[in-house]
């Protein structure tokens, strides 16, 4: 490929400068090469214009419409607003337009344009803010054509990014193909290199899905390649670590108040024969929400600690890795589990408990060593540690894993996730040795309530939140931002929580959480809800992983129609965690019908395998970059329930490849096995590995 042209420094491009290069490398953009891997986050469709009278309510439309009557210029303070209205023959559309002088000669009453904006009801009236104008005959030629969304830092535009992108593809030469070209042409793939354009710069989105397909092979036929190589190397590692079942477990599951079920005796069973068998483990444990993940990892590093070696446990959050610092130790008190000594390690700690914590792990004066990414630091020395476990781990990547795993001699690895993979995909992702299913939810439970309702059911929602308070119960409301931002009406947990103290009656406690706050004030905030010293929590998302309140019975999600709904379903997990009748309310602003059918999917079903299918169905090929979900194993590009064919295909061509050339010596795969060398992330995003 053109490949010095393409290690080049953005900077070296056309109508870049330092500081435009400065922004581009806050999106981590610094050689051109990165750039044309900058993949838009989703594209703009122009669409053919609509009647006014088909003008719908907070989505891009475009309209062919004529000016009447007179241009009304205003100033208020010292913004400048021109305003006038627009008709065809079934409606009539106020424009408004804030600070463009420049635009009061071309607007004439009598003359026709499009204009194609974001469409917003003021009253009985239809308006656009700020639409853009064309020339009908301009529209024309846009028409049908996708441009690409950048993801985007301040001061970076759209334009610029799509400008510099266009010129990198100058110089970029050819790419050398590394998957073999039989497998090109039987499966009918775009070339490398026109799928890297065409993802910018789509002609059509027929188009973009071609070039989507060979890029989602690309990723998956690597990823699988990695896979295989990796597992191949780990099961020739002996296990120097060989444990076994102990008397202090047995006990302990003795005295618990409650039966693991099948599934979790199962998981448990599948990590001792792992830990006492010849080669070291590498297991993932997935089950959905609420299955009862956390006891299967203490049960694995109560075992550890009895074998007389170190276990350490990360979780992605400082409030998650506390309150499993809380339970462990709740735990170890209530049924007498001396041999566990565990400790906390986060951010949050102060710099002398931080230095204590870590003689201790040092020393291996403890041996439950619970915490954030904190675990991983330079700093961080172990005594003899034998086992590590990733908690919700498709929130690390795989670098931090290793990391954790690289703090001993091949030490047994137990990720666990709540990502809701069909067995089918997981068996060709993981194989199908590694992998422990927790297909059943804890007995007692009661389904979750749901309903999805629209504004107007507000205070009802109230009502019936300060109800399940006066019968002891807690609740969670979760609002999209931290605070007031440019977006209209989008609930921040700041004024929200305001608001919730002068609506609520005031013995009624309530507090917010969110991601900005000191990690301290989050712990404490997390601890008193926990001591049910807050009754409504008032929340971001950061509580959607792993927070373990079995008292909260009510989740109302404001703005549900603005999440997606692996990320909605994992939020909802929340509650539904004991005893109690629990509902959730996913509060719908948007009028769109396809904002409804999506929260109706969450209405139907509490089964987070189902939803991730029916997700799947409703997106569009232009939705599949924006709607990124959470829990979900990431690609870049390539999604395993849509192109789950694709997966199957990659899947048996690497096994067949790596079953006729074990190494890839063969000089057809010079190009492969150097692209599986380098450490270009450009085509797996390994998050999930
Ligand atoms: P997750 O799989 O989402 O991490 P947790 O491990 O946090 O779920 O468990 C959720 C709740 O279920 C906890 O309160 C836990 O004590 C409880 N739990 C776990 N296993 C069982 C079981 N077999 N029977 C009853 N309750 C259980
Ligand atoms: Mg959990």
């Amino acid at each position: 490929m053109g490949e010095r042209e393409l290690s080049e420094s953005v900077i070296n491009l056309k109508g870049i400068g330092e500081k435009t290069g400065k922004l581009f490398n806050k999106c981590g953009v610094y050689t051109c090469r990165d750039l044309i891997y900058y993949f838009p986050r989703t594209y703009d469709e122009f669409k053919a214009p609509v009647h006014a009278s088909e003008l719908v309510e907070g989505e891009v439309c475009a309209a062919t419409l004529t000016i009447v009557g007179s241009i009304m210029k205003r100033r208020v303070r010292n913004l400048s607003i021109i305003s006038f209205e627009a008709v065809d023959y079934t409606g009539k559309i106020k424009m408004t337009y804030f600070n463009a002088p420049y635009l009061a000669s071309s607007l004439k009453s009598g003359t026709t344009h499009v204009f194609r904006g974001v469409v917003r009801k003021k009253g009985n009236f239809f308006t656009f803010d700020q639409p853009k104008m064309y020339k009908p005959s301009e529209y024309d030629t846009l028409c049908g054509k996708l441009m690409p969304r950048y993801p985007l830092v301040k001061s970076l535009s759209n334009n610029t990014v799509t400008k510099a992108v266009q010129n990198a593809f100058k110089n970029a030469g050819r790419f050398d193909e590394f998957v073999p070209e039989d497998i090109i042409k039987r499966l009918g793939l775009m070339s490398y290199f026109d799928a890297i354009y065409n993802i910018h710069f789509p002609k059509n989105s027929a188009i973009l899905e071609q070039a989507r397909r060979r890029l989602a092979y690309n990723e998956f036929f690597l990823f699988i390649l990695k896979l295989r190589l990796l597992k191949k190397i780990q099961e020739e590692n002996k296990n120097t670590f060989p444990m076994m079942e102990v008397a202090e477990a047995k006990r302990f599951l003795e005295k618990l108040p409650y039966k693991l079920t099948n599934a979790q005796l199962n998981s448990y069973n599948d990590i001792l024969s792992d830990i006492s068998g010849r080669y070291v483990m590498n297991r993932l444990i997935q089950g959905d929400v609420g299955s009862g993940k956390t006891v299967v990892a203490f049960l694995a590093l109560l075992t550890a600690a009895a074998n007389g070696y170190q276990g350490a446990i990360m979780a992605p959050t400082e409030v998650l890795a506390a309150q499993h610092f809380e339970g462990f130790k709740e735990m170890i008190d209530k049924y007498g589990l001396t041999s566990l000594k565990p400790v906390l390690l986060t951010g949050a700690l102060s710099a002398k408990d931080k230095r204590e914590a870590q003689r201790m792990i040092k020393e291996g004066e403890v041996n439950c060593i619970i915490g954030t990414n904190a675990l991983i630091q330079e700093k961080v020395e172990y005594k003899n540690l034998a086992l590590v476990v990733t908690d919700e781990q498709h929130r690390f990547g795989v670098r931090q894993r290793e990391a954790l795993a690289g703090k001993g001699e091949n030490v047994h690895v137990l990720a666990m996730s709540a990502t809701p993979i069909p067995r089918t995909l997981a068996i060709i992702l993981y194989g199908d040795l590694h992998i422990s299913i927790i297909d059943e939810l804890p007995g007692g439970r009661i389904p979750i309530k749901n309903c999805v309702v629209g504004t107007d059911y507000r205070n009802t929602a109230y009502k019936f939140i300060c109800d399940q308070v006066k019968e002891g119960h807690q609740a969670y409301i979760i609002c999209p931002m931290v605070e007031e931002g440019e977006l209209d009406g989008v609930e921040n947990v700041t004024d929200y929580t305001d608001k919730l103290k002068s609506v609520f009656p005031s013995d009624i406690s309530v507090a917010m959480l969110h991601g900005k706050m000191k990690p301290s004030m989050k712990d404490e905030i997390m601890e008193a809800f926990a001591r049910k010293d807050i009754d409504v929590l008032v929340s971001t998302t950061v509580i959607e992983v792993g927070i373990n309140v079995p008292n909260a019975t009510v989740m109302m999600i404001e703005n549900a129609e603005r999440f997606g709904l692996s990320q909605l379903h994992q939020l909802r997990g929340r509650v539904g965690r004991g005893n109690a009748q629990s509902y959730c309310i996913f509060l719908n602003t948007s009028k769109s019908d396809d904002a409804k059918k999506r929260l109706d999917i969450m209405n139907k079903s509490n089964d987070g395998f189902k939803i991730a299918e029916e997700d799947l169905k409703q997106r569009g090929p232009g939705e599949l970059f924006g709607l990124r979900q959470s829990g979900e194993l990431n690609f870049r590009i390539g999604d395993i329930y849509h192109d789950s064919d694709l997966l199957k295909e990659a899947s048996v061509d690497a096994d067949r490849i790596l079953s006729e050339d074990p190494e890839l010596s063969d000089t057809q795969y010079n190009v492969l096995r150097s692209t599986l060398n380098t450490k270009s992330a450009n085509f797996v995003d390994f998050t999930t590995l």
